[in-house]
């Protein structure tokens, strides 16, 4: 792939870039999407049945099993190209956020550091009265397991349906698109807000804006360029284009 060499330039001169990825960069591990995932015995659930505080209130058990689920699917799957070209990036540019809708933990798996998780980490996994995380936990119960402080429920450290995204990851994200000189979003259809809007926080003052995704998004006329495809193959192209590797 050929990249415009205005662009190369830009990039090679960039000291703050910021992306944001989205579900598309996990599915191009082969990870399903929530949606899609809810195959079998979950086909049956709406997904805010699983993925509310009501339905966690409701039957803590069947959503902590949804989890549970998801997460040994995360293990069948590895970071891709993609994920490690962030990675390098990370390392190349003075200052980098990678801000990510994807709750997998895939990003951190692949090494990179300085991740602003917008909707939290299903391999995290927190109190749902007092907020502590719990490092470890027994599974093999029967029932969901309970915070070593408090008592309450284990729940996992993610943003459901009706819950506000926690804040400080949102302030720092919204920062980082506002001082940042170059934006890149990559997997992600731009219609999920506040997510969506970063991209345009950033247009606004000035940075240059880079969408890679599959097909055309709302944000893709209004990008300074746009690649069609998968950000495991343009993506580290795109990073050996501009910092030579
Ligand atoms: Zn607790």
């Amino acid at each position: 792939m050929t990249f415009p060499p205005e662009l190369i330039a830009l990039l090679r001169g960039t000291v703050k870039p910021v992306a944001l990825t989205g579900a598309g960069v996990s599915q191009e591990s082969g990870l399903r999407t929530f949606r899609d995932a809810q195959v079998g015995l979950w086909a049956q659930y709406k997904p805010e049945d699983l993925a509310s505080p009501e339905a966690f209130r409701r039957d803590p058990k069947l959503i902590w099993d949804w989890y549970a689920w998801r997460r040994e699917a995360v293990k069948a799957v590895r970071p891709n190209a993609g994920h490690y070209a962030l990675v390098e990036i990370e390392k190349l540019v003075p200052e980098f956020t990678l801000i990510t809708q994807n709750v997998d933990g895939l990003h951190r798996m692949a090494g990179s550091n300085n991740v602003l998780e917008l909707h939290g980490n299903i391999q995290r996994v927190r109190c749902s009265e007092c907020y502590t995380f719990a490092e470890t936990w027994d599974d093999d119960t029967g029932s969901v397991p309970r915070c070593k402080l408090c008592g309450g429920l284990l729940r996992p450290d993610v943003v459901w349906f009706g819950e506000a995204l926690r804040r400080e990851q949102l302030e720092s994200a919204v920062e980082a698109a506002r001082m940042c000189d170059a934006f890149f979003s990559i997997g992600t259809s731009g219609v999920v807000q506040p997510a969506a809007s970063l991209a345009y926080a950033a247009r606004n003052r000035g940075a240059v804006v880079v969408e890679i995704n599959a097909e055309p998004t709302p944000l893709t006329v209004k990008a300074n360029y746009a690649f069609q495809g998968k950000s495991g193959e343009t993506l580290p192209e795109l990073v050996k284009a501009v910092w030579n590797l």
